[in-house]
């Protein structure tokens, strides 16, 4: 029996983690829930899987970690919205605590002290984002300093075939509006649309797989059937395929590295109705890959500064304040306007987050050309 916590339980991630727990009640146990603001859902989720009242928390940074280091945690979901479960992360890690990873923020923005924590205590960091997933099984079984490169797939989001014109006047109602993964948080889905989401998965993949961010492509796949591939030095390639289903990957990084049938819709590869296809993104309609690929290879701080001004502008342009574009010329400005910084500990990743956020809220006063002003028809 493996006892779990999960961090963001009444998300996207949080509630199908649950439902993996529900159809195999005989392996896995709930001893840790945390929510955001739906507090009577997590009650309800509380009361279903028998999570006594103190370990259940409507989370602030402070109390995730309470609940990450719970003592008789074996494996921690950390599937909460950004770089918020950071601290609890490396807190879980510490003491020995397997992660089972969702929230990419956290890597993105302290890969480094994440994967040298785990090192170090010798705790296992599993992917659940479904191309880390995809990854992390093509590589079971692969002798060290065999991989030529890691291909990671992309849907293209809405907007893979809009001009960049057009793509200056879209809506909220467009961005959310995702053609193959359904429910998905408004956060992640938006950082799909402007291919952010991506970009933040090159990181993921940097520090998790530990290879260089020159050895991490991404390759647009609209039909989302090929989860991700790696490339080997012989030239063979390696693909993972499914359904787009979430409980798939959830259930592997929970049970690694056993595979057992919990009922899950199967892939009938005869009724694949369209052709698959794959092409190469377009850097200058999508930048995001670019500033992600710089923040990636520069290393220090500027992943946190990108991964913190890209949140606060999806949250403004969620907000109705920004116009789509501006969301990736926010990015830039800030990563340009940040000061390197070497080696930075999580203080110093953490105030470099606070500055970014600060930052572009600065930015978006000072150029009215980056503020949205169509409200009333969104
Ligand atoms: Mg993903």
């Amino acid at each position: 029996m493996k006892k779990l916590v999960i961090l963001g339980s009444t998300g996207s991630i949080g509630t199908q983690t649950l439902d993996i727990v529900r159809r195999l009640p005989e392996r896995l146990q709930i001893v840790a829930l945390s929510g955001h603001r739906n507090v009577e859902l997590l009650k309800q989720q509380a009361d279903e899987f028998g999570v006594s009242p103190e370990w259940i928390e409507c989370g602030d940074e402070a109390n995730l970690e309470r609940l990450a280091t719970h003592p008789d945690a074996d494996i921690v979901v950390v599937s909460v919205a950004g770089a918020v479960g950071t601290r609890a992360t490396v807190a879980a890690l510490r003491r020995g605590k397997d992660i089972a990873l969702a929230t990419k923020e956290v890597l993105v923005a302290a890969g480094e002290i994440v994967t040298r924590t785990a090192r170090e205590s010798g705790a296992r960091l599993l992917p659940i984002d479904s191309e880390h997933s995809a990854i992390f099984q093509c590589l079971q079984g692969a002798p060290d300093n065999s991989v030529a490169k890691i291909l990671l797939t992309a849907s293209g989001g809405p907007f893979r075939e809009w001009t960049k014109e057009r793509m200056e006047s879209v809506s909220i109602v467009d961005a959310l509006n995702h053609p193959t993964w359904p429910s998905m948080g408004r956060k992640i889905t938006i950082d799909s649309a402007t291919l952010m989401n991506k970009g933040l998965e090159t990181i993921e993949a940097r520090w998790l797989f530990d290879i260089p961010m020159e050895q991490v492509e991404v390759v647009i796949h609209p039909q989302s059937v090929v989860h991700s591939l790696v490339e080997y030095h012989d030239g063979a390639v390696i693909a993972q395929l499914g359904l787009p289903d979430m409980r798939l990957p959830i259930q592997y990084a929970l049970l690694y590295p056993e595979r057992v049938d919990s009922g899950l819709p199967r892939m009938d590869m005869t009724q694949l109705a369209k052709p698959l296809t794959f092409e190469a993104p377009d850097t200058n309609r999508f930048p995001s890959l670019r500033l992600a690929r710089d923040a990636g290879a520069a290393g220090g701080a500027l992943p946190a500064v990108l991964n913190a001004a890209n949140e606060a502008a999806v949250a403004q342009f969620l907000d109705a304040k920004i116009t789509f574009p501006a969301i990736m010329t926010l990015v830039e400005r800030t990563m340009h306007a940040h000061r390197p910084l070497e080696n930075p500990d999580l203080d110093q990743i953490a105030a470099a987050d606070q500055w970014a956020r600060l930052t572009v809220t600065q930015l978006i006063n000072e150029d009215p050309s980056l503020q949205w002003n169509g409200a009333a028809e969104r």
